[in-house]
């Protein structure tokens, strides 16, 4: 990993205004470069780099699992990649008919990526909308996962990261 450093932040992270002002209710209008029903797109203050943007979902939720699917999707349209830093560190991918999520089950989140990961979930989206059922580790499904963490891999090196180990979930009758 390569680390940016990015001495203009230093303003904000010294003295970030307590206005009790919300970002996403009350952008500053110079900063916003579109509202959506479901998500909002704002340039960076203090940018990592030019046309550092944030795009956000309107309702006020504190994980992307709260999320409902048309605000996933209207957050993230094109792009099905997804980690996870806040419980746990995780990674997922996310396809129009599948979810499959792997997490660093030692619980550790003081880290930006894991060197190796657990299956954790994998859902139906068509069959299972809401994810109810998991179906890691479920034999039926054992070449679809291998699919999709095939391609979940590719997506995590395509972002800059080490391919990282995945062990299987175990088998659940
Ligand atoms: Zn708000």
């Amino acid at each position: 990993m390569e680390r940016l450093w990015a001495p203009w932040r230093l303003e904000y992270i010294e003295r970030a205004p307590d206005d009790g002002r919300c970002i996403f209710c009350s952008p500053e209008e110079e900063l916003l470069v579109h509202r959506g029903e479901a998500a909002l797109v704002l340039l960076n203050k203090f940018p990592y780099a030019s046309a550092h943007v944030m795009v956000a979902p309107v309702r006020h939720v504190g994980r992307y699992d709260e999320l409902t699917d048309a605000e996933a999707r209207a957050t993230w349209p094109n792009r099905h990649l997804i980690q996870i830093s806040e419980s746990m560190t995780g990674r997922a991918i996310r396809t129009q008919d599948w979810t499959y999520c792997v997490a660093d089950t030692s619980g550790s989140t003081k880290q930006s990526a894991a060197k190796t990961y657990t299956e954790y979930q994998m859902y139906d989206q068509r069959a299972d909308p809401n994810e109810l059922v998991n179906l890691a580790g479920r034999k039926e499904y054992r070449a679809k996962a291998d699919e999709l963490q095939a391609q979940l891999k590719k997506l995590l090196v395509a972002a800059g990261e080490p391919e990282p180990e995945i062990v299987t979930a175990k088998l659940y009758p």
